[in-house]
């Protein structure tokens, strides 16, 4: 494909050697070979690096403990290292992990609970009740952070940015999954199950960070839910503390246009105006208060101007693109095109189950795509490569994790997914593995899955949980949501019939 660089089987590639004490010679007396962990010899390696566009023919990733020692050719691979572990994937791809930078693990157990609705009906009339009920019964959100993991590993994602209730749920099922995660400490300006003010909130959510600082998976961030629930003074407080600490602010920004209408007029009538007596866009007000910067990881941005455009691209801070979810609630269709072009970094993020309704980050990049070339007339708009970028590194970047997870680097954690995309029906022929990854391959094509060196996903099959446990809990929390939600409508009906009879009331 013109203007791919493939490069030929015998280019040297990588050095086979960082973390040289760790690794053990064998030396046979025919010539040393360093014993590792794994290799994996793929028909193409996709390394998202130095550019998104490289591919590499008849190549192999070697992988040892959690680290990635060696992107090779295959022969030299097999010269070099004696591997405990050897994965041939003749008809595969191997790329980095996708991340998905913007999701709610416990909703996953809300999938298809409510559909076709506006986002505030959804959030009021079931999201909310249903939360009020549940999020504080024992084990809900860790059975939704589990049947999220095991979907998102199934679908080649190895990195996810959570923002939910109880995160120290999450936190523990992650410890045990050994996906990697930025969990959210969450943050509201109102009282939940969870924490009582924003001042608990914060403190519950640092206080979880410490309890888990000794899993080398997980990440934190801030997570402000949104201007319109979060007032000033706590994202003054939040900006002090991610200065203070160098994580990232993680929250919903620019969603609808009522959220950015209603705030620049200054209308709190309207539930989504932003919680601040200064009228302007949200952006611009929490630039005013010292969020944005490189930290601010910006989730939907459907609304942007091309002065919050030159501004987040000049404050170095990431947009995450969640296209399905965008256009499932019809909040809009995201600037993409735009974006891309000022050069800002846009990673992409499913939101929720419970409005996409999966997890897939591949389905993600491909409408991504797609969206940048016919909201801007642009065909050459977020070519294949920029998809799998903002599918990959672009994630790691957002969230301050470039130097650990997002491309196949020598150095980086091993983070892999491996897809069959030749010899298999709806792929072939392949003309450009990147584009049959983006355009046309689906996520059952997913074989394998590293995380930080470990498999979690072999020859198909989600080893890292026991699958049918966590639909079997699943299925019970249908049960009991289903009658929640029963009760929730027969208060609603009964609401509404009580104010239709005063209305009529007082018409006569
Ligand atoms: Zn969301």
């Amino acid at each position: 494909m013109p203007g791919v660089p493939v490069l030929p089987a015998t280019a040297p590639v990588a050095a086979p050697a960082p973390n040289g004490s760790r690794l053990a010679s064998g030396d046979d007396g025919g010539g040393a070979k360093t014993v590792v962990d794994c290799v994996i010899h793929a028909r193409w390696v996709l390394p998202v690096a130095p550019t998104p566009d490289v591919v590499l023919d008849h190549h192999a990733v070697v992988i040892h403990e959690d680290t990635l020692v060696a992107v090779l050719p295959s022969a030299n691979a097999t010269a070099l290292y004696e591997a405990v572990t050897v994965v041939h994937r003749p008809d595969h791809a191997v790329l980095p992990g996708f991340i998905n930078a913007h999701t709610h693990t416990g909703m996953t157990l809300m999938r298809g609970c409510a559909d076709d609705t506006t986002l505030f009906t959804w959030l009021h009339d079931t999201v909310w009740p249903v939360e009020g009920a549940f999020t504080s019964a024992p084990g809900f959100c860790a059975d939704g952070a589990r049947l999220a993991m095991a979907e998102m590993l199934a679908g080649g994602v190895t990195t996810f940015a959570d923002m939910y209730w109880f995160p120290s749920e999450a936190a523990a099922a992650v410890e045990a999954v050994g996906m990697r995660a930025v969990l959210g400490m969450i943050c509201i300006g109102f009282p939940s199950a969870y924490a009582s003010s924003p001042d608990e909130y914060l403190a519950k959510g640092e206080a979880t960070a410490a309890e888990f600082s000794h899993v080398d998976t997980i990440h934190w961030a801030y997570a402000p839910h949104a201007p319109y629930t979060v007032a000033d003074e706590t994202w003054a407080d939040i900006g002090r503390r991610a200065a203070a600490t160098g994580r990232p602010v993680h929250t919903h920004l620019h969603e609808t246009r009522d959220e950015v209408e209603a705030s620049v007029a200054g209308d709190r009538t309207v539930p989504s105006c932003h919680l601040s007596d200064s009228a302007a866009r949200p952006l611009v007000n929490l630039a005013r208060l010292g969020l944005l910067n490189r930290r601010l990881v910006a989730v939907h941005m459907v609304h942007s101007s091309a002065e919050d455009i030159a501004s987040v691209a000049a404050a170095g801070a990431s947009i995450v693109h969640c296209p399905n979810s965008n256009l499932k609630l019809a909040a809009g269709v995201a600037p993409v095109a735009d974006m891309v072009a000022a050069g800002v970094n846009v990673a992409l993020g499913t939101d929720s189950a419970a409005s996409n309704n999966s997890l897939n980050v591949l389905a993600e990049a491909k409408l991504g795509a797609l969206l940048a070339k016919g909201a801007s007339g642009d065909a050459t708009a977020v070519p294949a490569a920029t998809a799998l970028a903002m599918a990959t590194i672009n994630g790691a970047r957002a969230f301050g994790l470039e130097a650990i997870t997002g491309s196949l680097e020598v150095g980086k954690k091993a983070d892999v997914t491996v897809m069959k995309i030749a010899n298999v029906v709806g792929c072939e022929p392949v003309f450009s593995p990147l584009s049959a990854v983006i355009y046309a391959a689906c996520r059952k094509d997913v074989s394998d899955v590293w995380v930080n060196g470990r498999r979690l996903v072999a020859d198909g099959v989600v080893t890292a949980l026991d699958v049918s446990a966590v639909v079997a809990k699943a299925e019970g929390w249908r049960a009991r949501i289903d009658e929640c939600l029963h009760g929730v409508r027969a208060k609603q009906a009964a609401e509404a019939a009580e104010k239709d009879e005063a209305a009529a009331g007082n018409a006569s």
